[in-house]
């Protein structure tokens, strides 16, 4: 399997409650590097174009403004078959579905405030992580 890149974000309410080292050691536990990363606030206009997929869906909206309501963390992850592992280490959407000793179960609050976002596919994870940073930010 290849080494690939993918966008994590630790959202607003797991930054809030001071979670950040707890779930970056599960990345790091998990085998994957931590090659990039930021502490910064969205505004709603910008939460907005980041989760442009999501536009005309019934929580858009409430999405968007919870995503610009505290700071955030954006990072990029490194390892092999980073997309999918990441996927697999945050669990499922909603954390009261999520697998016991996932990052979404073991933190989430809510289907909406459910602790980190990664990237659903290779295509998707280089568009994200172009979003957040630039080539000189990203240092192996
Ligand atoms: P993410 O994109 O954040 O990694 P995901 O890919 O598991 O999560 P998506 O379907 O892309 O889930 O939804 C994006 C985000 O929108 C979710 O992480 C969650 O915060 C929020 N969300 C998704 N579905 C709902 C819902 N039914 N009600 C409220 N918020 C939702
Ligand atoms: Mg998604």
């Amino acid at each position: 399997m290849l080494e690939q890149r993918t966008l994590s974000i630790i959202k607003p309410d797991a930054t809030s409650r001071n979670l950040v080292g707890a779930i970056n050691s599960r990345f790091e536990q998990a085998g994957l590097r931590i090659i990039a990363q930021k502490r910064l606030q969205l505004t709603k206009s910008q939460a907005e174009k980041f989760y442009e997929v999501h536009r005309g869906k019934a929580f858009y909206n409430s999405l968007c403004e919870y995503m610009a309501s505290a700071p955030i963390v954006v990072q990029v992850l490194c390892g092999e078959d980073a997309v999918a592992e990441n996927r697999k280490i945050m669990g499922s959407t909603n954390p009261a579905n999520a697998e016991v000793g996932t990052i979404r179960r073991d933190f989430g609050q809510s289907i909406e405030h459910n602790s980190v976002h990664g990237s659903d596919s290779l295509e998707n994870a280089e568009i994200e992580i172009s979003f957040f940073f630039s080539q000189l930010e990203i240092v192996e």
